[in-house]
């Protein structure tokens, strides 16, 4: 390119809000000074939504990736229809938009995180199991009510998890990673060169539901034996807090995050039962890690959510059960690390995908007269 093409591709970008001029550069031996300019999107903000089980959390960053909004929404049991949630979700964007600073002038876009099986290009939730859900039209039921000016987005709360550890976490730049995401089910988003892996239909990465038990406990899916029923957030209390565990797994009040500080506690007083349950849980996660690193040879497996929390107690068992289960000299150099993003990753990742679009398409945003 010519410095005059140059020149003039930046001022666009420039007059767009998505670059700057951040100062002149120094040490340069010939001709003048060049102008350094740097990402602004400053002005431009994207928004993530990440949905649970009677909570949801959102991110807004602009679209350089600084986070301006990070928080939660809880509302309990009351509304579990996709028409119930999705109404609280409305409002919920809607009362966030009216609060944006005004110097943010344009929405990149809105991403919607769901646990289950999504078809991303047509905005339909295909199974989400701890709902109850099954091929809900999730873009269309929102459009209805934030109408159809915001550009909105669909995908797997795993997947955006992991976009988030690649984009912005401790493993940033980690071309092969796998992120594990434990809470009331366990979901999984691989990055295989630096891509979200999706499969032939987008389901890839059900790793929760991996049969590791034939003979074991019927799993939400209705199959049997999966990882989730060994790992997920019921198999511990189970083991972890017997005692507490039945009635702790129905309350519709407590966040995921609230029920396993109830296992932590105990396990910083040096609860008997607890502790012989670590090494338990630990050895089933190892277990399923070695499948990973068998299957996909990735440099890390990331861990969030509850086994996150419980990491001080498993992950060293965990370790060395996938060593000693996996085919690979040392299970390939695989490492276990936990998430730096705790239980909102996925809505960090979905404003990043919903930003990724003006990066993609700069046109996208209207320059300023
Ligand atoms: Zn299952």
């Amino acid at each position: 390119m010519t410095k005059a093409t140059t020149s003039s591709l930046v001022g666009d970008l420039i007059s767009r809000g998505l670059v700057g001029e951040v100062g002149m550069s120094a040490g340069q031996r010939l001709g003048r000074p060049a102008t350094l300019v740097d990402i602004d999107g400053s002005s431009i903000a994207a928004i993530g939504v990440e949905l649970n089980v009677g909570s949801m959390s959102m991110v807004v960053t602009d679209a350089a990736g600084r986070v301006l909004v990070d928080r939660r929404a809880a509302w309990g049991r009351r509304a579990t229809t996709p028409t119930g949630v999705l109404a609280k979700v409305v409002s919920e964007i809607r009362s966030t938009l009216d609060a944006l600073d005004p110097h943010i002038r344009q929405i990149a876009g809105v991403t919607v995180a769901v646990p289950g099986l999504v078809d991303a290009d047509r905005g339909i939730v295909r199974v989400a199991p701890n709902f109850g859900w099954r091929d809900v039209p999730i873009i269309e039921i929102l459009e209805k009510g934030l109408g159809s000016e915001l550009h909105l987005l669909l995908d797997n709360e795993a997947n955006l998890g992991a976009l988030a550890e690649y984009r912005r976490g401790a493993s940033t730049g980690v071309d092969d990673l796998v992120y594990v995401l434990a809470e009331s089910g366990v979901g999984g988003g691989v990055v295989m060169d630096g891509k979200v892996f999706r499969g032939s239909s987008g389901y890839a990465g059900e790793i929760g539901h991996m049969t590791i038990k034939y003979d074991g406990i019927v799993c939400g899916c209705g199959s049997r034996g999966c990882w989730e029923t060994v790992v997920g957030l019921a198999a511990v209390l189970r083991s972890a807090v017997p005692d507490l565990a039945e009635d702790l797994i129905v309350d519709g009040r407590l966040s995921p995050e609230e029920k396993i500080a109830v296992v932590t506690d105990r396990l910083e007083r040096h609860d008997p039962v607890a502790l012989a349950a670590m090494a338990e849980i630990g050895e089933w996660m190892g277990l399923g890690f070695a499948n990973l690193a068998d299957i996909f040879n990735p440099e890390v497996i990331v861990v969030a959510g509850v086994p996150a929390s419980l990491a001080p107690w498993t992950l060293a068992i965990a370790h060395e059960s996938m060593v000693t289960h996996a085919v690979a000299p040392n299970a390939g150099g695989c490492r276990l690390e936990v998430s730096s993003f705790g239980f909102s990753a996925g809505a960090l990742g979905g404003a990043l995908l919903a930003a990724e679009r003006v990066v993609d398409d700069p046109l996208l945003v209207a320059a300023v007269s």
